[in-house]
C-alpha cells in the first residue's frame, strides 16, 4: 500500500502540499513606492489629478493616509489589509511617512513595515491662472430705469453673486468664479469667468429684482482654438422696486412687481390688489425694508394710537381694514418725508 506524502516540504509539518505558513512567509504580499507626489496650488489649494485639477474636499489629515495609502501595493491574494502611518514634515514640501502593514495572507496573519515620502509639488491652478491674468468672459452690469440702484438691489446681487458662485464651484465648475465685484456711479458691476455663469447670474438677478436683460457680445480672439466672446449682459433694474411705497391719485401703494410700465401694487388703503400704470405713480415715499417699527398706544374707533419710534410721541393714523393691530402690539409704518405722515405697512 502506498503511503501518501501529507507533510510540508519546506517546515515538514503535516500539509497536503506546501504549508500556507510557509507559502504566506515566501510571498511578497505588498511593495511599498519610495515616494508619492502630489502636485497642489498654494494659493487655492486645489490638487491636480493627471491633468485635472480639483478642489480639496478633505482635510489635510485625511489627505496625508489618502497619498501614503497610494504608496502601497498588496498582493491580491491578502485580505484585511490595514495600514497605519506616522508623518513628520521633513521641509516645506516634504513628508516622510512610516507604515505598519498588516493583513490575513492565506489564512495567516502577516505584518510589515516601510517608509515613504510624499512630494508636494505646487504649480498654479487653471482657476487661479485665469484670476491671477486677468481672464474673464462676462460683466453683469446691474444698472436700474432713472435711477441708481438702491443699496438694497446692489447688495441682493452681490449676494446672488457670491451665492451663484459657491454652488457651482461645489458642483465642480472651478471656472465659474467671480473676479471682481464693484460698484460704480451707475449701479454694480460683477466680473465673471464663464459666459454660462454670466447668463445663470443675470437670470437669477431678474428673477430675485425684476428688470429686463440685454446681453452685448464681442469677440475678443480665440483660445485653445475657441473663438473666445467676452459678453456685457445689461441688466436694467425697472423704475419702481419690489416694496416701493408710491403716491398716485392720492392714495399710498406697495409696489409688490413691475413690469413693461405696470405695476402691481397693494393698495395700503383698503388692501386690495391692483395694476396701476408706471407713470401714475407721482412720487416714492420710501420702501417697506425701510419701514419703523412702531408700539400700538392704544385704539379708538377708526384711529390707531402709535408712538413715533424716534420721539416717542403719541401720533394716529387711520386705522385700515386689512390691518389688525393690538394695544401693546406693534406695527411697521414708513414716514412721509413729504407730509410727515405715518403710512403703516404691516
Ligand atoms: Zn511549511
Ligand atoms: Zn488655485
Amino acid at each position: 500500500m502506498e503511503i501518501l506524502r501529507s507533510v510540508c516540504p519546506q517546515c515538514g509539518k503535516p500539509s497536503a502540499g506546501l504549508c500556507n505558513e510557509c507559502r504566506a512567509a515566501g510571498t511578497e504580499w505588498f511593495t511599498c513606492d519610495p515616494r508619492v507626489e502630489t502636485v497642489y496650488c498654494p494659493v487655492c489649494d486645489s490638487r491636480k489629478q493627471g491633468k485635472t485639477w480639483s478642489d480639496t474636499t478633505v482635510d489635510r489629515e485625511a489627505l496625508l493616509h489618502e497619498l501614503a495609502y497610494s504608496a502601497l501595493h498588496f498582493h491580491p491574494d491578502l485580505r484585511r489589509p490595514e495600514a497605519e502611518f506616522t508623518f513628520r514634515e521633513t521641509s516645506p514640501n516634504r513628508t516622510a511617512v512610516a507604515a505598519e502593514v498588516r493583513g490575513l495572507l492565506y489564512g495567516v496573519p502577516v505584518a510589515g513595515t516601510c517608509t515613504t515620502r510624499i512630494v508636494w509639488v505646487r504649480e498654479q491652478c487653471d482657476r487661479c491662472n485665469r484670476i491671477s491674468g486677468g481672464y474673464y468672459e462676462g460683466i453683469i452690469q446691474v444698472r436700474a430705469t432713472d435711477r441708481r440702484p438702491s443699496v438694497r438691489e446692489i447688495d441682493r446681487a452681490a449676494g446672488i453673486a457670491g451665492e451663484l458662485e459657491t454652488s457651482l464651484q461645489e458642483s465642480g465648475e472651478r471656472l465659474s468664479f467671480v473676479s471682481k465685484v464693484e460698484t460704480t456711479k451707475d449701479g454694480l458691476d460683477i466680473v465673471v469667468g464663464s459666459n454660462r455663469m454670466g447668463q445663470l447670474l443675470a437670470g437669477e438677478i431678474i428673477s430675485a429684482l425684476g428688470g429686463r436683460l440685454s446681453t452685448h457680445p464681442k469677440l475678443v480672439g480665440e483660445r485653445d482654438g475657441k473663438k473666445l466672446y467676452r459678453i456685457t449682459f445689461l441688466i436694467r433694474l425697472p423704475r419702481y422696486q419690489r416694496g416701493d411705497v408710491v403716491v398716485s391719485h392720492g392714495r399710498y401703494f406697495e409696489v409688490r412687481s413691475a413690469a413693461q410700465g405696470h405695476l402691481q401694487v397693494f393698495d395700503l388703503q383698503d388692501g386690495t390688489n391692483r395694476v396701476v400704470r408706471e407713470d401714475e405713480a407721482e412720487r416714492l415715499v420710501g420702501n417697506v425694508g425701510d419701514a419703523e417699527r412702531a408700539l400700538v398706544a392704544y385704539l379708538d374707533d377708526g384711529v390707531i394710537g402709535i408712538l413715533d419710534p424716534k420721539t416717542q410721541e403719541a401720533v394716529e393714523c387711520r386705522a385700515l381694514p386689512w390691518l389688525h393691530p393690538e394695544e401693546g402690539g406693534s406695527m411697521l409704518a414708513i414716514r412721509d418725508g413729504e407730509t410727515g405722515q405715518f403710512v403703516p405697512v404691516g
